[in-house]
């Protein structure tokens, strides 16, 4: 028998139940209605003269609360109105610890749904299906909540690696198409998942300077590994502020890389040979994925495909970008570091150097940019940093660290305008018979559907954007969970891309 008062916990939050109904249909997920009304008659005494006050008036306030099973359930709670006759005064039931400020969800509600979103991977939209409330309810309920316990937590103290990369988080006209995602790595010199620590908007330099300044010394003083991509920017913020850190240029951006060079030369010869991009039936367009796939993977069909292409002398170019593409993966593949660094060594070498690669304009810029490089990408091969011995990430770990995660984050952004999928902005859609949902008709819902309107919200919603993607960052009990249901994708394939 389904007893509100103890299941909910009701009792908890000083809330007697009166009365409890259930709608929808027995076999579905229906909607419980609990009739309820604080508990507590100390409300009742004038705070001013301490006289017995009166009920004046009362009404009924709706609270989504914590789903039971697959039904949603609602607090129909009474508020009552009192008025004390001698001094005149009047005030009502204080439900703040039921439902804080005007929120449509009860206090344990939106724990739940935060928990549902952050840990669980759950849409907003999933999450407001579950309650039958709007869409918006629960975006706004989880954004507040998230944010007032992200700056309660202590997230940087523990911090001796950060990994640093990009990411477009919007592909509108307006404003900054670029968000700095910035990763605690610490976590996986003892194999654990990395962890998100911070997203700031912007690509540059200066964003990465000040957000590293903003951290205060004692935070600077003990990063001692900080790994990047390529950008010149991230090295000269890192030199700025932490110049005794370990510079690691992580092996998903070399291998991407390298990748790119295949697939400019594959273009460029395409455009030589036809005078046009590529298209299904061209020999070089069809073998666009086999040249960037791993040879580890690659199977007997692919290799005869590529055999047969390196056959054609007017590909020599091309087949020497596969090569050293191969190259750069089995420098990362190979378990033995001190070997890995070598055989990267030995490629830096033929590729700046008058030998193999000699003639090849891609490769050329390719073992340019690696040589200047050089040194941060073969950092990866030390076991620990010198000056603060914080271990150096191993290889492998550091692209799916920074990559993964940010992919991951800015998929569960709520409201942002590439939500996950199912969860941008659309509206749950309830059954007919449970009404309409909790929150539908205000304003933040109805502009939220109107596209012009829409366009406005973003814009004015933009500054609080990495106050959005920061709920992906959760804690629970000062511990942090970040680690990704996502499956992770191997590097040569995540690198692939073609123009
Ligand atoms: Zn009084």
């Amino acid at each position: 028998m389904f007893d509100p008062q103890r299941f909910l916990g009701l009792d908890e939050m000083g809330l007697r139940v009166l009365s409890w109904r259930r709608l929808g249909r027995p076999d579905g997920p229906g909607l419980r209605q609990i009739r309820c009304e604080p508990d507590s008659h100390d409300a009742r005494w004038c705070p001013s003269c301490g006289a017995y006050a009166r009920v004046r008036s009362s009404w009924l306030r709706t609270l989504a609360h914590v789903p039971y099973g697959d039904d949603a359930v609602h607090l129909l709670v009474r508020v009552r109105r009192y008025e004390c006759v001698p001094c005149s005064r009047s005030w009502s039931d204080d439900l703040e610890a039921v439902g804080a400020g005007r929120g449509v969800l009860s206090v344990p509600a939106v724990m739940w749904a935060l928990r549902r979103v952050c840990l669980d991977s759950m849409t907003v939209s999933a999450c407001a299906r579950l309650l039958h409330v709007a869409w918006a309810v629960v975006d706004r309920a989880v954004r507040e909540r998230g944010m007032l316990l992200l700056e309660q937590a202590d997230r940087f103290s523990s911090v001796r690696a950060i990994g640093v990369d990009e990411h477009v988080w919007r592909h509108g006209a307006f404003g900054d198409r670029y968000v700095t995602v910035i990763v605690d790595l610490t976590p996986r010199c003892d194999g654990r998942p990395a962890r998100l620590l911070d997203m700031v908007p912007g690509r540059s330099a200066q964003v990465l300077r000040e957000w590293m300044q903003a951290r205060g010394g004692e935070f600077t003083r003990r990063v001692g590994v900080v790994a990047m991509d390529a950008f010149a920017g991230w090295k000269q913020a890192v030199e700025s502020v932490v110049p005794h850190a370990v510079e690691v240029i992580d092996p998903f951006h070399v291998v991407q890389l390298a990748a790119a060079r295949v697939t400019k030369v594959r273009c460029r010869l395409q455009r030589d040979a036809t005078g046009r991009r590529g298209v299904k039936g061209d020999r070089l367009y069809d073998c666009r994925r086999a040249l960037l796939t791993s040879d580890e993977y690659l199977g007997a069909r692919g290799r005869a495909r590529l055999m047969a292409l390196f056959a054609i002398q007017a590909n020599r170019d091309l087949m020497l970008a596969h090569d050293a593409y191969q190259r750069v993966i089995h420098a990362y593949r190979c378990d033995d570091r001190r070997r890995g660094e070598r055989m990267m060594r030995e490629l830096i070498d033929d590729l700046t150097g008058p030998g193999r690669y000699k003639g090849c304009r891609e490769l050329a810029s390719l073992g340019r940019v690696l040589k200047r490089r050089m040194r941060d990408i073969l950092a990866l091969s030390r076991p620990r940093c010198t000056s603060c011995h914080t271990a150096i990430p191993a290889a492998a770990s550091i692209p799916r660290a920074t990559s993964t995660i940010s992919q991951y984050t800015i998929a569960f952004i709520p409201g942002a305008p590439i939500a996950a999928p199912g969860s941008a902005g659309r509206p749950s859609t309830p059954s007919p018979e449970l009404g309409p949902p909790v929150g539908a008709g205000c304003p933040v819902t109805n502009a939220a559907t109107s596209p012009a309107e829409r366009s406005s919200i973003d814009k004015a919603a933009s500054p609080a954007m990495p106050a959005r993607a920061m709920l992906t960052i959760w804690s629970f009990g000062g511990r942090f969970c970040t680690s990704s249901p996502l499956p992770l994708r191997d590097g040569t394939r995540q690198a692939s891309r073609d123009s």
